[in-house]
């Protein structure tokens, strides 16, 4: 059996904070110590924390790693490698791939790619369509984290917008429905607007005012009635507006049917931020005002938002140019969501313990993710170092992603990812991805 002591660590872990040592065995956390309180001899390895925090991994619930069929741009080898880069230990694939997985053969596929491929744990959605609700009764709980509906167009042509097709899925589906929420009528009628005063490609400063708040809020709004019409369990992605955080609950995940979730780049940027970004941060839904910006900034500090993620969306640079309508949507993120958000803790916009809370602690708690997200004896050794004192540039050469580019290329961090450990396995150190090792698949108590 090998062992590894980690000590001399700062373990922040279910809202409290604290130095000790965590003892890995195999792929199991086996302990959790004090310093001092052991005989470091009897471990094979000792890593010493040197004072950092050390965090359960980051469970990210929402990407689009792009494999297959976008590989050109992403896959699931370079992605998994720029996640455990940033800390993220698992994550959960979303299905507008190609072909998009919204057939039992698609995702069973997806699952043998990352088999072969992924150094970090993962999972897929299954995608709802308008015709294939009749399969979701069939589907896998164990091993399948959720379905993914879009309800507005975003990428791909996985809109489901009849009312009666909706209601199927809402009826049929027994685990969690994470939904994409813009209402494709607003949308439509918006753009037919700006392409009469401006022609087929505008400004991406309109992308907001295109894909509008209302149209965010009439979407938001049916999934919820829906869900509480059908008893389902309803996670409602990346949310961008001050008006939705109406829609929902001050209360602790474990007593809501409805959660909700924020993404990096809508905590990050505004709609002032076209400016100097231009259609990088394009994304859907839309990056909105400052005050949208700031309401989410205030939410993810309560229990009003469950769920921090990056919807890292990789586009080749080149698919990047154009305004509102040529641009294409989504833009990388995984490789510093947790640094990005290290930052915001520094600007005291939320506390560290939050942070674990909402990216490692509740996506497992969602999702009934099995042993993983939180620091305890006989939970997979998922398990992060950060230094939360470490100023530094993002430089091109250090982007992982395969599309070579980051919104935050030049930017300066507060924190730097020192070690990130898979199941046990040492998989980064030293700016450097460590092979010989690969994910596992999630499993779901359910
Ligand atoms: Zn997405």
């Amino acid at each position: 059996m090998a062992s590894t002591l980690i000590k001399n660590a700062i373990i922040v872990n279910e809202g409290k904070s604290f130095p000790g040592a965590v003892v890995i065995e195999n792929d199991k956390i086996a302990d959790i110590l004090q310093d001092g309180a052991f005989d470091e001899n009897i471990f094979d390895n000792i890593v010493d924390a040197k004072g950092n925090f050390l965090i359960p991994g980051v469970i990210d619930d929402h990407v689009h790693f792009r494999d297959p069929g976008l590989t050109y741009k992403a896959d699931i080898s370079t992605e998994s490698r720029a996640a455990v880069a940033g800390g993220v230990t698992s994550y959960m694939d979303m299905p507008n791939t190609n072909p998009q997985t919204t057939t039992i053969e698609a995702l069973e596929n997806k699952f043998l790619v990352a088999q072969e491929n992924s150094i970090a744990n993962y999972s897929f959605y299954f995608g709802a369509t308008n015709n294939n609700s009749n399969l979701l009764p069939s589907l896998d709980k164990r091993n399948i984290c959720g379905i993914k509906l879009f309800m507005g167009s975003s990428t791909g042509n996985m809109l489901v917008d009849r009312r009666d097709a909706l209601n199927k899925i809402f009826k049929n589906a027994n685990m969690i429905i994470a939904a994409h929420c813009e209402e494709q009528s607003i949308i439509s009628k918006n753009s037919a607007f700006y392409k009469k005063y401006f022609g087929e490609d505008v400004d991406i400063k309109y992308h907001p005012l295109i894909r509008s708040e209302e149209a965010c809020y009439r979407s938001s709004s049916l999934a919820i009635e829906l869900a509480r019409e059908t008893d389902a369990k309803l996670h409602i992605l990346h949310l961008t507006t001050e008006k939705e955080l109406s829609l929902l609950e001050n209360r602790a995940l474990e007593d809501k049917q409805i959660t909700a979730e924020v993404c990096i780049a809508h905590l990050l940027y505004s709609d002032e931020d076209y400016k100097r970004l231009g259609s990088l941060v394009k994304c859907n839904p839309a990056i909105k005002s400052i005050n949208d910006r700031n309401a989410l900034r205030a939410a993810i500090a309560t229990d009003l938002i469950d769920v921090i993620a990056t919807d890292h969306a990789p586009h080749l640079l080149s698919e990047k140019e154009g305004g509102a309508f040529k641009a294409t949507s989504g833009m990388p993120m995984i490789q510093f969501s947790l640094l990005a958000m290290m930052k915001l803790e520094k600007e005291g916009i939320i506390s560290i313990e939050e942070i674990v809370k909402k990216m490692c602690h509740n996506p497992a708690k969602l999702y009934n993710i099995e042993k993983r997200g939180f620091i305890r004896k006989g939970y997979k050794a998922d398990l992060v170092i950060v230094n939360s004192n470490s100023a530094h540039k993002i430089k091109q050469k250090d982007i992982l992603s395969k599309c070579g580019w980051s919104p935050l290329n030049g930017e300066t961090l507060s924190s730097k990812v020192e070690k990130t450990f898979v199941n046990g396995n040492l998989v980064y150190s030293n700016n450097t991805i460590i092979e010989g090792s690969l994910g596992e698949h999630l499993t779901f108590a359910r």
